[in-house]
């Protein structure tokens, strides 16, 4: 699995001191989370619809091993291959060896984000196939050589001129800015001979149907449908818990989807794909591929605090709910899947120990679990996770705090069970600080507490308590 190498707060300090980026994301609120609401609100039973999407993902990940089985059964009975990957290195490779033995050229990628978890273009390209995204956000990062920014709009960071350099080779600083549409005409100009020439194509999966076989993709510039009929190869990639038990489900899952991913009542398509080109067809690919990776969601699945992350069907909300995400930017969080969905995946599936800044990078306010249509309670799991790095669970290699930190701590515990341990802790706190504050404020504490007074000053703790004081008021004194 690919580390999290980036470090949280010198990625966030980057991007909150980089003006145009901050204009750029302020996007996903003013366009992506007011535009939620008002679709929330044309429903008049958005609370039972979120109530309903809720349900049927508990269900379907209470039964994940049942309803894995249908889908294989059913994607088999429509022509269809099922490969289970139990990480990214075994699903990459199943895809690379059948490019070979299909004497694959050119590979077309539809967005997906399982992809990215398995670094599959960059892998592709490595073994000699031209690979190429046809989703205009996911092109845009493949030519900027970035990681997708947001679940949903992977290049929402970037400017107009940034998008103009990218696409013409040409265009320098000053010159003329082209608007949306002229961009998206010069993507679609270059793409189009991609489209004409591909020979296999990979795409995501938004929703996997068990009990017909069906993959359904949700897409707004018909790359999707183009990825799905045009080449002769079609492999479908997903993670395990992308799927629902029925057809009458996938209409609740669109609705609560599309509406909270883009505010769109519908996307302009939904492309649903039932296997290989049957004989009196005359379009679809010849062969389809349906790759399930696991790549850590076993863990989740079998962690009872974390599992209802498996419920999330990444539509990004969370993100434009989440005032950190929207500060920080995406590239702060340092693997695939950004803010606070991404604050509570990866540590679980990269190690907490590799990530242990992320689940404090929330202000806990709660305006993830009122966005998410399924009803996560992010703020929950990410005060578990914040509990794992500070104490460690079962597992002591969660751990990433110091043994002098949670001394700390234990001694702080101890002294607030007490009144008389209170206050003998206060008195030798206020003597251990005199020396070190001006006018009563600690502006440099001392390490391992140093961090408190990096940003702000903190005031000295009082010798006497405020039951004290005011009991010495009481009986006349100052
Ligand atoms: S956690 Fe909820 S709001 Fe966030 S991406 Fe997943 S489904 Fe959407």
């Amino acid at each position: 699995m690919k580390p999290v190498t980036i470090n949280f707060r010198s990625k966030a300090a980057q991007t909150l001191a980089d003006a145009q980026i901050q204009q750029s994301i302020e996007h996903v609120y003013t366009g992506f989370f007011k535009g939620r609401l008002l679709a929330a609100a044309e429903t008049d039973n958005w609370e039972d619809l979120r109530t309903k999407g809720k349900a049927i993902k508990d269900h379907t990940i209470a039964h994940l091993d049942y309803y894995l089985g249908m889908l294989a059964d059913s994607v088999e009975k429509n022509g269809g291959r099922v490969f289970f990957a139990a990480d990214a290195a075994e699903a990459r490779q199943y895809i690379i060896d059948l490019a070979h033995k299909r004497n694959i050229k050119t590979v077309i990628k539809s967005k997906s984000m399982v992809s990215e978890e398995m670094g599959l273009a960059e892998a592709m390209n490595t073994e000699g196939f031209e690979t190429v995204e046809t989703d205009l956000g996911e092109y845009i990062i493949q030519l900027a050589n970035e990681t997708p920014y947001h679940l949903i709009a992977p290049a929402v960071h970037k400017s107009r001129s940034d998008v103009a350099k990218l696409l013409d080779d040409d265009y320098k600083d000053g010159d003329r800015i082209p608007d949306a549409t002229e961009l998206t005409m010069m993507a679609r100009k270059k793409l189009r001979g991609v489209f004409e020439r591909a020979d296999m194509s990979v795409t995501g999966v938004n929703f996997a149907v068990a009990e017909s076989g069906s993959i359904a993709l949700v897409t707004n510039e018909g790359n999707g449908r183009m990825s799905t009929t045009v080449p002769r190869v079609h492999v479908a990639v997903m993670g395990m818990e992308k799927i629902i038990p029925s057809i009458q489900d996938l209409s609740t899952m669109l609705r609560i989807l599309i509406r909270s991913a883009t505010g769109q009542r519908i996307s302009t398509y939904v492309t649903m794909v039932n296997g290989s080109r049957k004989f009196d067809e005359e379009e679809g690919p010849e062969e389809f591929h349906l790759v399930i990776m696991d790549n850590g969601r076993q863990k989740l699945l079998e962690d009872p605090q974390m599992r209802e992350s498996l419920n999330c069907i990444r539509c990004g909300a969370c993100l434009n709910a989440c005032p950190v995400y929207r500060k920080v930017g995406g590239h702060a969080y340092g693997w695939v899947y950004p803010g606070p969905i991404g604050a509570i995946v990866s540590p679980v599936m990269t190690g907490v120990k590799d990530a242990s800044n992320l689940p404090s990078a929330s202000s806990l306010c709660g305006a993830c679990h009122d966005a998410c249509p399924v009803k996560i309670n992010i703020p929950r799991m990410l005060l578990e996770l914040r509990w794992r790095t500070a104490e460690g669970s079962t597992d002591k290699d969660e751990r990433t705090s110091s043994a002098k930190e949670r001394g700390i701590w234990k001694a702080w515990r101890v002294g607030m069970m007490g009144r008389k341990r209170f206050d003998i802790g206060s008195r030798l706190a206020n003597l251990a600080m005199r020396p070190l504050a001006k006018n009563g404020w600690l502006k440099k504490a001392p390490p391992p507490i140093s961090g408190w007074t990096s940003t702000r000053d903190f005031p000295t703790i009082s010798a006497r308590s405020l039951k004290s004081k005011l009991s010495k008021r009481s009986k006349g004194g100052k």
